[in-house]
């Protein structure tokens, strides 16, 4: 026993905290390892969640429970999509020899596909960077064509790339356009619309499930923390459901893969959930009436299901309303994890009192990035800031400078004209123009410092338009700067809310585009 663990410990006089972890460490004491996390893999929240009030936890499965090798599932659905183009659209074969570069789409941007563009927007509709085809367009092409009139990103003219799965449309939609256009005119709408409905329909038929059940391996991340994961949850006398809208045979696959004989507690993937979900049709689950199916381990439907949910059974389709009948639980006890804002996020809420989670993949990559990138985005502030300081600067010599101008040549208005005091006027006006002279140096090297840390971090994230919150701050800060600062316009970043597309979709369709059903 330690008598005085201040004693005990010598570095208690500097960090009692760090101290009294020794000590519960020493003592043989559970000690927390919170502040251990790193940034990037740290969960965030918009409001307080407790999770000793939820009872039900309910996953997504494609991009929530299964995370795809992204690179390999984005070759396979261009292939595929390619295919079909040639096959039934009576596109040349010579688009297969195009590079359709994977690293040239992130989730958020924005076709538009009257004129052929993708874009960036800001929540405000505010039009970042524009791309046309693989080009990016100037600052006065961008102005001309998305700041004079109100963007209505609602439109039918937009389209939105909002889930991962849509990332090779724009890839594939930019590439195309460099070719056909060397060829002659361009029908934009006509061409977005084959590469999507000919992805849609890779989605929906054979064509990728059928490769990726045949190389799982190849295609879907086995991440070796999930079965632990929904242990924890189990062992703390959470119940679990799965509620996807893949079809049942794939979902089966995917799941053996993921989670069959991972743990020896656990017989198979289906002993992980209380209720297993497939063919959803969200968001239509959250807002239509659809029944509850029962089907088979064949994928047979058995027959109508309603009432309580038991285990070691397969249902279908099915609602909101009778799901939470069924499991007698009440909605602000369940909390539903998913990776669509729509679908999984936003419908759920409108719907329900459910307690909602999305898997945001791209956040740890580019958390990441911010932190490589730390010293140089504090660089970047701090030379923002000072900007903004040698541009007052700036001003007030140049106010200045008039008054001398004007003084010398007029004199005190109020005065008779100080003769004797020409000299000093001459002085102070030659020290104005000194001082300005090093002003504007000062700003062009710190403007220019901008650009290039600017052309650093660019690359470390994305060059179609993610940023991370650190450049929201910086955009603010520019918003500031004056027009005398030289180039450096800091663009636009990662803001944007992909929900109305996905509203329009969804009206068409009881499934998400995009999806592997
Ligand atoms: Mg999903």
């Amino acid at each position: 026993m330690v008598a005085d663990p201040s004693k005990a410990h010598p570095i208690a006089t500097a960090d009692s905290s760090k101290a009294h972890l020794e000590l519960l460490e020493a003592l043989g004491h559970a000690v927390p390892r919170s502040l251990d996390i790193p940034r990037a893999r740290r969960i965030f929240v918009n409001r307080n969640l407790r999770m000793d009030e939820i009872d039900l936890i309910g996953f997504d499965m494609d991009y929530t429970l299964a995370l795809y090798h992204q690179r390999n599932l984005e070759s396979l659905s261009i292939q595929c999509t390619l295919d079909k183009l040639i096959a039934k659209r009576g596109y040349p074969e010579e688009i297969r020899t195009l590079d359709f570069d994977p690293a040239f789409a992130v989730r958020g941007l924005v076709v538009d596909r009257r004129l052929g563009n993708i874009f960036k927007a800001d929540r405000y509709g505010h039009v970042g960077r524009v791309f046309h085809g693989r080009t990016a367009m100037s600052r006065e092409e961008r102005h001309q064509l998305y700041r004079l009139e109100r963007i209505r990103l609602s439109s039918t003219r937009y389209a939105w790339i909002d889930t991962l799965f849509a990332l090779p449309e724009a890839v594939m939609y930019s590439a195309m356009i460099d070719y056909f256009e060397k060829k002659g005119p361009v029908r934009f709408g006509k061409l977005w619309q084959d590469i999507r409905e000919c992805i849609d329909e890779a989605h929906r038929d054979e064509s990728m499930k059928r490769i990726i059940k045949a190389n799982l391996g190849d295609y879907i991340v086995k991440d070796p923390e999930l079965a632990p994961t929904l242990h924890k949850f189990r062992s703390s006398g959470k119940k679990t459901f799965l509620l996807t809208n893949s079809a049942w045979d794939y979902t089966d696959a995917v799941m053996k893969h993921l989670l069959d004989h991972a743990l020896p507690a656990y017989p198979n993937w289906r002993s992980y959930f209380d209720i297993v979900i497939c063919a959803g049709s969200k968001p239509a689950f959250f807002t239509d009436k659809n029944p509850f199916l029962e089907i088979d381990a064949a994928g047979n439907v058995k027959g109508k299901h309603t009432g309580a949910f038991a285990r070691n059974r397969i249902y279908q389709g099915g609602n909101i309303h009778d799901f939470e009948k069924g499991v007698g639980v009440r909605g602000d006890h369940v909390l539903y994890i998913g990776d669509h804002i729509y679908g999984d996020m936003l419908r759920a809420k409108k719907s329900s009192v459910w307690r909602t989670a999305m898997i945001l993949q791209e956040l740890e990559s580019e958390l990441t990035a911010v932190e490589n990138n730390k010293g140089r985005l504090e660089r970047v502030e701090t030379l923002e800031r000072q900007l903004v300081r040698l541009d007052s600067e700036i001003s007030y010599q140049q106010m200045l400078l008039k008054s001398l101008q004007k003084l010398a040549e007029q004199g005190d208005p109020h005065h008779e004209p100080l003769a004797h005091a020409a000299p000093t006027v001459d002085a102070a006006k030659v020290e104005a123009k000194r001082r300005l002279d090093e002003l504007r140096a000062a700003l062009k090297a710190a403007a220019d410092e901008v650009s290039e840390n600017d052309r650093v971090i660019d690359r470390a994230f994305n060059r179609t338009g993610a940023r991370s919150s650190a450049r929201r701050r910086r955009t603010r800060a520019s918003a500031n700067r004056s027009r005398t600062t030289p180039a450096s316009t800091p663009r636009a970043c990662r803001t944007s809310s992909p929900t109305r597309r996905c509203a329009t979709s969804a009206r068409r369709a009881n499934h998400m585009p995009h999806e592997l059903v």
